[in-house]
């Protein structure tokens, strides 16, 4: 496989930056400062420090002996769920916000949909003493209360959204609104591997911690590769992550998760590899959900952080050479894997990771006997107001 991406920010013919003219000089300064940061000795090594003695990395990977026993399927997971926040969004939050700090910049903005990118951002901002708002569509303001809770706690201001479909896609264009006014002193630390270059590529960068360690750590534990690797897809942040050092890695094959909703009906779902076709949001060309007028389709699922109607494009990329798959998991079947963890390992796991344990269990059959590496991407306190409506606790 290329490289990707190339120098313009293209994965095949998927990506690029297609923003507004105001934005074009941010965008240059951030893929500019990126390069001399990630070279810079002393900035990765206050990256790794924080990592480590912050987030608490690594996270161990953890062989689910009960369900395996359960499934006749070795289900082992890299746990995410532990890094500080509850969820894999701090290393891509805390990598942005040093790189913010490097740029000279004093105020930091975010989108959020389940509300954990959000935590994040909030969190690095209290930690580097910078100002922080943070845009989230008012339906999730209200099916993850926790996190706007966790948010106000730690200094930031969350800025509720009330166009369109006020959920993710409709912050984002809100957040975007903000940075093409501010950007002079603010970073806009965009949450997954979505958006106009360089964001997908720094963020899948960020990420790539992931299965830096899960290469080494899984050899250890099982003596071999895994013969799969899992992750649930929103924009694909923790699957880019995750697949990252695995794409080379021979004999590996990469299955992200989109969710398949309450069924493969229009407005249903939020599966864009799965139903959707390519075209230009949020300023890349990418798989997007989208009308026959080419507006962007109304999305559900079970978990917020999945309801986004495009995805990032390096997944397209990958989805269109072949190097991963992509599969759907239902709202149901999340919910029977959420279950099944919480009774089984005594692990309460997020709703969106809760789709890639999802998928595997309902096609326990295909898996049966192969040593499968999940990515739990985060943990599911922020899901309790949402699991007590579904489950009538
Ligand atoms: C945000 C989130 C996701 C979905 O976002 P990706 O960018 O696709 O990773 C998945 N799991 C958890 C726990 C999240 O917070």
């Amino acid at each position: 496989m290329e490289r990707v991406p190339d120098k313009n920010g293209y994965y095949g013919k998927f990506g690029g930056k297609f923003l507004p003219e105001t934005l074009v000089p941010a965008l240059k300064q951030i893929e500019e400062s990126y390069e001399k940061f990630i070279n810079d000795t002393e900035a990765q090594a206050k990256l790794n420090d924080l990592l480590k003695r912050y987030a608490g990395r690594p996270t161990p990977i953890y062989f689910a002996e009960n369900l395996s026993n359960l499934l006749d399927v070795e289900i082992y997971l890299k746990r995410e769920d532990l890094v500080h926040t509850g969820a894999h969004k701090l290393n891509n939050a805390l990598g942005q916000a040093l790189l913010a700090k490097y740029m000279g910049k004093t105020r930091l903005i975010a989108e959020t949909g389940a509300g954990q990118h959000g935590v994040a951002t909030a969190t690095c901002a209290a930690l580097m003493g910078m100002e922080c708002e943070v845009f989230m569509g008012k339906v999730d303001v209200d099916r993850q209360s926790p996190n706007v809770k966790r948010m106000k706690l730690l200094g930031t201001k969350v800025t509720p959204v009330y166009s369109g479909s006020k959920t993710l896609k409709d912050a984002i264009n809100a957040a975007m609104q903000d940075w093409v006014a501010t950007v002079q002193n603010t970073h806009y630390i965009l949450g997954s591997v979505v958006g106009a270059h360089p964001f997908p590529m720094i963020v899948r960068d960020f990420q790539s911690v992931i299965s830096k360690e899960a290469v080494p750590q899984f050899l250890e534990i099982a003596g071999r590769h895994p013969d799969c690797v899992v992750a649930s897809v929103g924009g694909g942040s923790n699957a880019a992550g995750i697949f990252a050092k695995y794409l080379e890695v021979e004999g590996v094959k990469l299955i992200g998760v989109e969710a398949g909703g309450r069924s493969n009906k229009d407005g249903d779902h939020s599966a864009k590899l799965n139903y959707g076709r390519p075209g230009i949001v949020h300023g890349n060309f990418t798989y997007i959900l989208q009308t026959d007028e080419g507006n962007l389709m109304p999305v559900h699922s079970v978990s917020a952080g999945l309801d986004y109607p495009a995805v990032g494009p390096e997944h397209s990329y990958l989805k269109d050479i072949g190097a991963a798959v992509y599969e759907t998991c239902s709202d149901r079947e999340a919910l029977d894997a959420f279950q099944a963890l919480c009774r089984h390992e005594g692990i309460i796991p997020a709703l969106e990771s809760s789709h890639a344990l999802g998928h595997v269990m309902a096609h326990k059959e295909k898996y049966k006997g192969q040593k499968v590496l999940i990515n739990l991407s985060g943990r599911g306190d922020k899901d309790m107001p949402i699991i007590e409506e579904e489950l009538g606790l």
